[in-house]
């Protein structure tokens, strides 16, 4: 058999010469036949030399693809899963974020017939806060989501190759690879591993793609959102009836009442708030269909040295 590494790579010139070296290390030791798919999420540091230098001489087991911008590691995911030819594919981080050790394992549990092996980080050493909101975000989503997201699954697993091939046959432009991988199926297993700091370089996280990476999940999978806009609305409709009832038999009782502004404006405000939340709920989907009809590419290949895989002319 023959097995692929999918490798993203964005700006991780500080780091890639020792993934590469790690690996082919422990694949050596494991006697696979291998080969490594990098692709350059768009870098704008020296990582395409790095990988061009790799490769050199060892084209058969090294491919590297180069996108034109950064499109997104979804995007590199995806590039990467098209490269691959093996039989089964580990996608993991260019960071050793990933222990490449944990590939052996992953190997076994393949040759006993699952489909999907995926490791799992405890979150041991992350910040306590930063855990509690992962923790409530992921039962909140859960909740709503018609997949199942768990906490502390990330890209990092391997697929077998029909796995993969489900994957490269769902044309979404909105790739939200945690709920595509649970939402194929096939026979998954989990194990836990202990996280590891990031070995050079520094994430490409910040807080504010964290909360747009939280929104993609609740979105990107069901309609139920929208269904929840017309349940508050019609919570707050029987609210105004019943207040408009109260008001009306209180004001024949005691006459008009002419204090009471607050509750109007309260009222209003609250409403023109949802209202606000409501509408912009609705056009996130909008947007969603927005990007799905223009049927864009996921990204465009500046250079690669498999060239068949992306249908392109010139090679680097
Ligand atoms: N990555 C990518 N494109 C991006 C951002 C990240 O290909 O736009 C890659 C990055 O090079 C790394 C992996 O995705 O291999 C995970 O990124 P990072 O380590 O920054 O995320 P973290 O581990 O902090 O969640
Ligand atoms: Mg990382």
């Amino acid at each position: 058999m023959r097995l692929s590494i999918v490798v993203p790579c964005y700006n991780e010139e500080a780091v890639v010469d020792l993934f590469d070296q790690r690996i082919r290390e422990t694949l050596d030791a494991l006697s696979v036949d291998y080969e490594l798919c990098y692709v350059d999420d768009g870098s704008a540091d020296g990582t395409l030399e790095r990988l061009r230098a790799l490769a050199r001489g060892r084209e058969a087991s090294t491919r590297y693809v180069s996108f034109s911008r950064n499109f997104g590691k979804e995007a590199g995911i995806l590039a990467g899963l098209k490269e691959a030819t093996g039989d089964a594919v580990v996608v993991m981080d260019a960071d050793l974020q990933h222990p490449p050790e944990l590939i052996g394992r992953m190997l076994d549990l393949f040759r006993a017939g699952h489909d999907q092996i995926i490791a799992r980080r405890t979150r041991e050493g992350d910040k306590r806060l930063r855990s509690a909101l992962s923790r409530l975000y992921y039962r909140a989503v859960n909740t709503w989501v018609d997949v199942e997201l768990t906490d502390g699954v990330g890209d990092f697993r391997l697929l077998s190759r029909r796995a993969v091939d489900a994957l490269l046959a769902m044309p979404e432009y909105n790739r939200f690879s945690k709920g595509l991988f649970s939402w194929i199926g096939f026979d998954t297993v989990t194990f836990d591993y202990r996280n590891a700091a990031r070995e050079a370089g520094e994430t490409k996280w910040r807080f504010g793609a964290l909360v747009n990476y939280g929104m993609d999940g609740l979105i990107s999978f069901n309609n139920r959102p929208l269904r929840l806009a017309i349940y508050l609305g019609l919570i707050m409709s029987a609210v105004a009836a019943a207040y408009a009832v109260a008001v009306t038999v209180l004001a024949m009782i005691e006459g008009p009442d002419v204090p009471g502004y607050v509750t109007l404006l309260v009222a209003v405000v609250g409403l023109g708030g949802l209202q606000m939340l409501m509408l912009g709920l609705i056009g996130e989907y909008i947007g969603r269909i927005y990007y799905e009809t223009k049927r864009r590419p996921h990204f465009l290949v500046k250079e690669t040295n498999a060239p068949r895989a992306f249908g392109v002319t010139r090679q680097g």
